[in-house]
């Protein structure tokens, strides 16, 4: 026994796994050189390990390593796409179409483009989460550059219909940008099949470390041209200047790696585990799941309870489990989520949310714990109006 809390909020971000450390290791003591100094033995094993990292990433995305461009996570990738192409495309164009569920890496860049003038549409979402195709298609003109729609939601896990929108795109000629910052390693991601043209990838969601990030960029059909966001010393073929930082690198890779040689048992085992957790829950009366219950990602489930805060329940369940009221990364604003907003949540519904993030560690056993410990303190908080 431990009395340190279970931790079930793997959306925010997800333990470091022990073989990534092993990975990671060697780059930070004997193998510390500079990817970029071309001249040494320091620098060549450098510089073949982020090549070697380079290659990974790109195979579990059906891209070329010459397409990966390193960032410091999803929030920069994202801004280098979107600043990059709306600054790189705005002879041809000023609208921007994205979607009310983003996260704020993607909708705060978007907001700022529209403080130089861009246009951005803030396509609504159905009451499952997902997009409506028919809308997207309805939003696209002649002066769109760039349609971004996440790949999974931090949220509520909602898998949106990549292929479909690429599809789309493609056919007009519009970029389209995919945050997959929850997605990778989880599900099934091919830059080719889905015809997406930018991607955004991170570190720490897929047991890897923090501090590291990708943007795919497409080369070839069509060459996405980007405006770089920090300018300097030329790395990442100008795109992206900075030294390259091998230990997190490699970390980032190896967990890539591992995610996808395991992904579909994990996702058995994971969907079995938030079977059981809503299965556990459902007792509860005024309980309801939010967004698309089959097209999620496996290892999570969102709920709202009437007549509980969400943010006084997890405030309640933390001697015990760890989880998140809303996103992790708003759960300091007193705001409701802006996700759940979407959905056509009430307010009071939209505060009463919890998100549990079922992870790599978590075994059945706590996921039993997690339940009759969240029927327990929903009991607790309500009025007690029936006996
Ligand atoms: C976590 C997350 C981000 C931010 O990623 P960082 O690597 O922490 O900057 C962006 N988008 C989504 C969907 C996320 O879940």
């Amino acid at each position: 026994m431990t009395n340190r809390p279970i931790y079930l909020d793997n959306h925010a971000t997800t333990p470091l796994d022990e073989r990534v450390l092993a990975a990671m290791l060697p780059y930070f003591t004997e193998h510390f050189g500079n990817p970029a100094s071309i001249s040494h033995l320091y620098g060549w094993e450098a510089e073949a390990a982020v090549k070697q990292a380079r290659q990974t990433l790109a195979d579990a995305i059906n891209a070329t390593p010459e397409e990966i461009v390193f960032t410091s996570g999803a929030t920069e990738a994202n801004n280098l796409a979107i600043k990059g192409v709306a600054e790189a495309y705005f002879s041809k164009g000023r609208h921007i179409i994205t979607v009310q569920t983003e996260h704020n890496a993607v909708l705060d860049p978007c907001e700022y483009l529209q403080t130089l003038g861009f246009e951005v549409t803030f396509l609504p979402v159905q009451s499952d989460g997902l997009i409506d195709l028919s809308q997207l298609e309805k939003a696209l003109r002649a002066d769109t550059i760039l349609v971004s729609v996440m790949a999974a939601n931090n949220e509520i896990g909602v898998i949106q219909p990549l292929a479909e929108i690429g599809a789309m795109c493609r056919q007009r000629q519009v970029l389209f940008h995919t945050d997959a910052a929850q997605a990778i390693g989880k599900i099934h991601l091919d830059v080719d099949a889905m015809k997406i043209d930018l991607m955004s990838l991170t570190g720490h969601k897929v047991y890897g470390p923090k501090g590291i990030g990708a943007l795919y960029v497409r080369r070839r059909n069509p060459r996405v041209q980007l405006s770089p966001q920090l300018h300097g010393g030329g790395h990442e073929r100008g795109m992206r200047s900075g030294t390259l930082y091998p230990p997190q690198i490699v970390g980032f890779a190896k967990a890539v790696e591992l995610a996808l040689a395991e992904r579909e048992s994990e996702a058995q085992r994971l969907t079995q585990l938030r079977q059981e957790l809503w299965e556990a829950l459902s007792c509860i009366e005024g309980i309801h799941l939010n967004g698309h219950p089959t097209q999620r990602l496996p290892g999570n489930l969102n709920i709202s309870v009437e007549g509980v805060d969400g943010a006084a329940l997890s405030l309640g369940l933390q001697p015990i489990v760890a989880v998140s009221s809303g996103a992790a990364c708003s759960s300091t604003k007193t705001a409701p989520s802006h996700v759940l907003m979407a959905l056509g949540r009430s307010e009071k519904l939209a505060y009463a949310s919890v998100r549990f993030g079922i992870g790599r560690y978590t075994t059945q056993e706590e996921i039993s714990q997690v339940a009759n410990t969240a029927i327990a303190t929903i009991q607790s908080l309500r009025p007690q109006a029936t006996n």
